[in-house]
């Protein structure tokens, strides 16, 4: 995981992630792709009873050089959801077209010279910018940044609390390939095929899981990604969506009223049935906002049975997200004891029925 977290990779610049996956997956895998999109495909075989579709999201969010300026400092655009109010006063990893990583900071001014309501208010991220340490756009070019670089905020994974609990950046949703990486591993001889597919910019609209379902045409599909753990001080516990350490959150419903995924309710119930039988600690999961990419995977041909399994996370899309290892292990488990159950049986009821 730490690894995972180590390297750059913002929505369409996975190449980094990519690297490690394919490493990782490869000698599991009967066959393994790459397809134009820049998703990694392993294909693990079963006895042929129909396919599963995992999906864990390689990229991360991100920032994009939009601008140089003639003193050297550099103007950006995000890619993907950030929060204006966490930019400020963060030290941040640029990734040139050459693969160089170069250091940056997102400066602001002092609060000696601020007026005390420039104090209180959140700066736009177009006032935003990142310093170089050039003098010069010459200077800022000779270091090789050119606009259509990509930056991500530096911070290291590390361990807190009892050593169970681990901060850092792009948990979301490395988290969720390394889930998928380990069940990929240790799934032996399944009824069906089992596809594991590390995808690219899930956080720019799903983009990649949409067209490895549309070639893999799944039976079933789980996605694996972080979601909401909002056990914190000012939050009521009624709101709270998921706490961490309470194990994996079974997805029931996310998006915006609903609009993202409403878990099908043969893979909701498989999921409860096996965390029960396996006493694997989970939490159901209702969600007001944000999803995975289970909901485009759904919506592939005539319709894919589809579930998500969420590792609890707190502080999202920040460089400090926080989690607990004991529910990603729990994550593992249960996605593994989901494919085990899976059977052509089990795909009939829950496919096209026909009714004349
Ligand atoms: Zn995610």
């Amino acid at each position: 995981m730490s690894k995972l977290c180590s390297v750059v990779g913002p929505s369409g610049y996975e190449d980094d992630v990519r690297g490690i996956v394919v490493d990782e997956l490869k000698p599991y895998a009967d066959s393994l792709w790459i397809d134009s999109l820049g998703n990694v495909i392993a294909l693990k075989k079963g006895r042929g009873e129909g396919k599963l579709m995992l999906a864990g999201h390689m990229d991360e969010i991100g920032l994009m050089i939009s601008y140089i300026d003639d003193k050297g400092f550099l103007r950006f655009n995000p890619i993907g959801g950030w929060s204006e109010r966490i930019l400020p006063g963060q030290r941040v990893l640029i990734k040139t077209s050459t693969g160089k990583l170069i250091r940056g900071v997102i400066g602001s001014k002092p609060p000696h010279i601020m007026k005390p309501e420039e104090a209180q208010k959140v700066i736009p991220m177009k006032e935003l910018f990142i310093d170089i340490g050039a003098t010069s756009r010459d200077e800022a070019k000779k270091l090789g940044v050119e606009v259509g670089d990509v930056a991500v905020i530096d911070r290291d994974v590390v361990r807190i609390g009892n050593g169970d609990i681990v901060t850092g950046r792009a948990f979301d949703d490395r988290i969720g390939v390394a889930v998928m990486i380990e069940a990929f591993k240790a799934l032996e001889n399944t009824n069906v095929d089992i596809y594991a597919v590390a995808t690219v910019q899930e956080e720019v609209g799903l983009k990649g899981a949409r067209v490895a379902a549309y070639s893999i045409e799944p039976h079933v599909a789980l996605a694996l990604d972080v979601t909401i753990a909002n056990d914190i001080p000012g939050v009521p516990e009624n709101e709270w969506v998921t706490r961490i350490g309470k194990g994996p959150a079974i997805k029931i419903m996310d998006g915006r009223s609903g609009s993202g995924l409403i878990a099908h309710p043969a893979v909701r119930k498989l999921l409860i049935e096996v965390a029960k039988e396996e006493n694997i600690p989970y939490q159901l999961e209702v969600l007001p906002g944000g999803t995975t990419d289970a909901s485009i995977i759904q919506l592939n041909k005539e319709g894919v049975p589809a579930g998500t399994v969420s590792i609890p996370t707190r502080y999202i899309h920040s460089p400090i997200e926080l989690l607990s290892l004991e529910d990603a292990l729990n994550a593992t488990k249960l996605v593994i004891g989901f494919a085990k159950k899976i059977t052509r049986t089990w795909i009939e009821a829950n496919l096209r029925r026909m009714i004349k």
